[in-house]
């Protein structure tokens, strides 16, 4: 034995000794029951005690002689107990020994009668039986002897008798007290067993802070206190769950349903006593403080149900629904934190570029992981090829697709302007959709896609399992898809505000600056090219004559006549005042030759009030020595100035290249 297990049994003895010393064990603990005993005011109550102990006291063995004598026992007043089963013994003496027993409790005493009765001589005696503390009497032994009996001593075997039957009833009153107490102890020792199990309960549910754990928690608990209790959960929400015990609510109870019940009403409901069967049903509402969540079924092969337990079923239910309820919003926290988390991740990288393509690509993207889908497809209206574009999608055979208007969901998506959630598609009447039946999907979540306050597309994301996705998910969708909207409305916004930097406001070509860049670019990238420069014919006399109004109009519709007349890929400029010009880029002098020659003729023929330009043409090539904007202008404006020299309204070319130059007709 080691030292400090020595040291410990050494304590433990002490510690014996103590308590038994404190506790005064030489004091009996049972005294009280010795002490207590019934006063008069209990006697009117004890005729029942008197009685049985009557029947028991006389089940017993006594004297030979006594057992043929007849016995009766009287109340605290003298009045005949009647015992039904043994009618017949005393009964025939009832007057007597009344009579008796009136003396005998006047006298307090035994008492006899003696008296010729039936043809013998018989004495009736009572003898009165007395209260252990108090010594008052509550109760009278009487017995029909012969004569001669009793004077033989039988008043002394009687009174013997009398003190047997006083324990006799005591006895009984002792049992009685101790089961009374025996039945208090048992209660609340069940009652106690409950409570630490309730607490064991409580505590465990509150350390759950998962929704489902919650929940198997407290069927497990439940299953474990009722082993022969079939258990069932319906949840109203859209709870999803890995006990199969947890169900959806069904949509229709009966009237007298105990889950409607107690669903409604939020308290316990209980059905005993089904006329199949021998089963109780009871009803368990899983509440909160801010609503019924769900009703606990349970079906039991019992007649009935104690009270007690429905209380303790209905603690265990409450505590159920506030742990459900923590979970919950502990649940959705979470859930929130990690929705503003993944919005911040989107906006951050959506704003990372203002080009139209790398917001789509970037959406795509994150929307993918974000919902754990399978598929996403964002649809952009694309009015120049009239549908919607799939601008980015992961079925590859769909990218880039055109799709009509209306076509499929993401069509309808986009005409009807609302979102839409299907868990179960292959089971939808009425929906149809290319991209569900390519990919062999199952549940879909799609939202339209607003730019500034008009629906310019829809996303879709999809999955191939059924019911994949969550209410919140469809929601979150929608925050998702304001975001993308806010971000390709921007994109668009600075395309428009470059688009107008770069263009003259008036004419609607572009401004001096662009055309200045764009032919700067090209001398670097390519071998060569062309500049037109076109100024309308004694412009200040149109002014002069028609007003600037006018003027205005005129250098438009010259504006509109060179813009048509060029090929994609030329640029045409206003380059100051009355002054256009185009570039032609990788075209030599011949062919601008061509083109300034169809502006001059057709702003000729077609403007009105008519007026005509002259146009000055230079050319670039890489073999030049000096390869410049400048001297680009330059060379053509010289050419410009010839030309107005020469009488307008002709196409002069560069003096280096005078030799083809091309009069006024
Ligand atoms: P020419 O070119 O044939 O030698 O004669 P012009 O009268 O056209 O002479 P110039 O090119 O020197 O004058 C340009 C005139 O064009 C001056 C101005 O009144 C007018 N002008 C320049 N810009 C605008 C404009 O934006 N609107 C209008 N209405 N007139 C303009
Ligand atoms: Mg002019
Ligand atoms: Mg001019």
């Amino acid at each position: 034995m080691s030292e400090q297990e020595a040291y410990g049994r050494q304590d433990n003895r002490v510690l014996l000794q103590d308590t038994m010393q404190s506790r005064g064990d030489t004091e009996d603990p049972a005294a009280w029951l010795r002490e207590t005993d019934i006063v008069s005011y209990d006697f009117p109550h004890a005729a029942n005690l008197i009685a049985e102990s009557f029947r028991e006291w006389r089940g017993q063995s006594g004297p030979e002689l006594a057992r043929a004598w007849d016995w009766c026992v009287l109340n605290f007043e003298g009045k005949y107990i009647n015992l039904t089963e043994d009618a017949g013994t005393a009964d025939q003496w009832k007057g007597q020994l009344e009579a008796a027993a009136a003396a005998s409790l006047q006298f307090m005493k035994p008492y006899a009668i003696h008296e010729q009765a039936a043809g013998h001589p018989m004495s009736f005696l009572i003898i009165p039986v007395f209260t252990r503390s108090q010594g008052e009497i509550f109760a009278l032994l009487g017995c029909a002897m012969p004569r001669e009996q009793y004077e033989q001593g039988g008043l002394y075997i009687a009174e013997a008798m009398s003190l047997h039957y006083q324990a006799c009833f005591y006895r009984r009153f002792e049992h009685m007290f101790v089961s009374d107490l025996a039945g208090v102890h048992l209660h609340a020792e069940r009652e106690s067993s409950r409570r630490s199990l309730l607490f064991q309960i409580v505590q465990r549910m509150h350390d759950n802070i998962d929704v489902d754990a919650v929940l198997t928690e407290v069927i497990d608990s439940i299953s474990a206190m009722y082993p022969g209790a079939r258990l069932e959960l319906f949840m109203s929400q859209d709870h999803r769950s890995a006990n199969p015990l947890v169900k959806p609510l069904p949509l229709r109870w009966g009237n007298d349903d105990v889950c409607a019940k107690a669903f409604k009403d939020g308290c316990v409901s209980l059905y005993a006593g089904r006329e199949d069967s021998h089963s109780v049903e009871i009803g368990l509402p899983l509440g909160g403080k801010q609503g019924v969540y769900g009703v606990f079924h349970m079906v039991m092969d019992k007649p009935a149900f104690p009270e007690v337990d429905l209380r303790f079923l209905s603690m265990v239910a409450d505590t159920a629904g506030t742990a459900f309820e923590n979970a919950k919003l502990y649940e959705r926290s979470n859930q929130l934190i990690r929705e503003l988390r993944m919005s911040n991740e989107l906006t951050q990288r959506l704003n990372q570029s203002l080009r139209l393509g790398d917001i789509f690509q970037f959406a795509f993207e994150e929307l993918l992981e974000m919902f754990d889908a399978d598929y996403c497809c964002i649809l952009h209206m694309n009015e120049d090829k009239g549908g919607l574009e799939a601008i980015a999608c992961n079925y590859h055979p769909l990218q880039g697709e055109i799709l009509e208007i209306g076509e499929g969901l993401g069509g309808k998506v986009y005409t009807t302007g609302e979102a839409l959630i299907l868990s179960d598609y292959k089971n939808a009447d009425g929906s149809y959709s290319r991209l569900m039946d390519a990919t062999g999907s199952n549940s879909v979540i799609a939202t339209p896609l607003n730019v500034g306050g008009e629906v310019r597309g829809a996303i879709m994301l999809t999955s191939l399992e059924p019911h994949f996705f969550s209410y919140d998910s469809y929601r979150l969708l929608q925050a998702m898809a304001g975001h993308i909207g806010l971000a390709v409305g921007n994109a668009r916004l600075h395309a428009e505000v470059r688009r107008l930097a770069n263009r003259d406001s008036l004419t609607g070509l572009y401004a001096r600056h662009y055309l200045d860049e764009v032919i700067k670019d090209k001398q670097i990238t390519e071998f060569c090219g062309s500049l037109i420069v076109v100024d309308i014919d004694q412009f200040k006399m149109v002014n002069d004559t028609y007003g600037h109004q006018r003027g205005d109009k005129i250098l438009r519709q010259v504006s509109e006549i060179v813009k048509s007349s060029i090929r994609q890929g030329d640029i045409a400029a206003r380059w100051g005042g009355e002054e256009l010009a185009v570039y032609l880029p990788q075209l030599g002098v011949q062919q601008a030759v061509f083109v300034a020659e169809r502006i001059r003729k057709r702003v000729m023929s077609e403007t009105e009030p008519r007026v005509t330009v002259s146009c000055g043409i230079a050319e670039w090539s890489w073999t030049d020595d000096k390869v410049s904007v400048e001297s680009l202008f330059y060379r053509a404006d010289m050419a410009l100035y010839e030309a107005k020299n020469n009488g307008r309204n002709q196409v002069v070319l560069d003096t280096k290249l005078a030799e083809i130059s091309t009069k006024n007709p």
